[in-house]
């Protein structure tokens, strides 16, 4: 079978954070399939055929792409940030998974992107530069009891944690829900950054203790990042430095 399927991070927005792998790709592709927004920002040229979905219909999206590289297209799936991180990546191999015998032996491969959390610390300064874990707050896939008892142990843990799908407008009660959790099990200093449309004109950071943080400061464009215990700020003037020490004392 000669079609090749890659499925492609774009990184969190701006366009000098799409890798030259990726932007390779997107010059040589025959189809772009992908979520609207995602793929309105590959530039269109004669001979690329571009395949715009709705959100949430991610196997359909992803059966498409099999078959029309199994017809010997050339097809990049593109997602947001990275293409592994509660995206299209995983879509495509539930598909294949689930498919025809010969969609295995397609050429798929998946190229990374830069992903929102770390998009995100970079601004604020490295608040993940010690243990760390990424939640979906998000329960269209999972039930909401799974996603409480995770963010508990994390919080038990001591990890720093991203907040990936923080609150849509559909499901708001959700993150007041972890906002909740962490004020019954964190310090009320605990440092909460905010970080909205990273690397887009629209990109607002926000740095706040857990005591001053709100439901309304999160939306679907924005990634939350919770300090651990451990996670310091410094204050300056203009935004302030925020991050995690290398070490744990014994
Ligand atoms: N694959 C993507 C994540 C898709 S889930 C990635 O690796 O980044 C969508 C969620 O990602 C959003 O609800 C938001 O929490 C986060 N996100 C994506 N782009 C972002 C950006 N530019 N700034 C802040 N958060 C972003």
């Amino acid at each position: 079978m000669s079609g090749t399927l890659v499925i492609a991070g774009l990184g969190p927005g701006d366009d000098a954070l799409v890798t030259p792998e990726v932007s390779a790709e997107l010059a040589a592709a025959t189809d772009i399939v992908g979520y609207i927004p995602y793929v309105a920002r590959v530039a269109d040229r004669p001979g690329l055929v571009k395949h715009a979905s709705d959100n949430r219909v991610e196997i359909d999206r992803a059966q498409h792409a099999l078959s029309l590289a199994a017809e010997g297209r050339r097809v990049v799936v593109v997602s947001s940030g990275d293409p592994g991180v509660f995206a299209m990546a995983s879509a495509v191999f539930e598909a294949v998974e689930a498919g025809p015998r010969q969609w295995r032996d397609l050429d798929i491969r998946v190229l990374p992107g830069i992903t929102a959390m770390l998009a995100a610390a970079a601004r604020a300064g490295a608040p993940l530069g010690h243990d760390f874990c990424a939640i979906n707050l998000s329960d269209n896939l999972k039930p909401w009891a799974v996603i409480e008892k995770r963010l508990r142990l994390a919080v038990e843990a001591d990890f720093a944690i991203a907040l990936y799908n923080p609150r849509s407008t559909a499901r708001p009660e959700g993150f007041a829900r972890a906002l909740d959790l962490l004020r019954q099990t964190c310090a009320p200093d605990r440092v909460m950054i905010f970080a909205r449309a990273v690397s887009t004109p629209e990109e607002a950071l926000r740095v706040v203790p857990l005591s001053e943080a709100a439901p309304e400061m999160a939306d679907m464009r924005t990634v939350v990042l919770i300090g651990s215990s451990a996670t310091r700020v410094i204050a300056r003037d203009g935004p302030p430095l925020v991050y995690t020490p290398r070490s744990v004392p014994v």
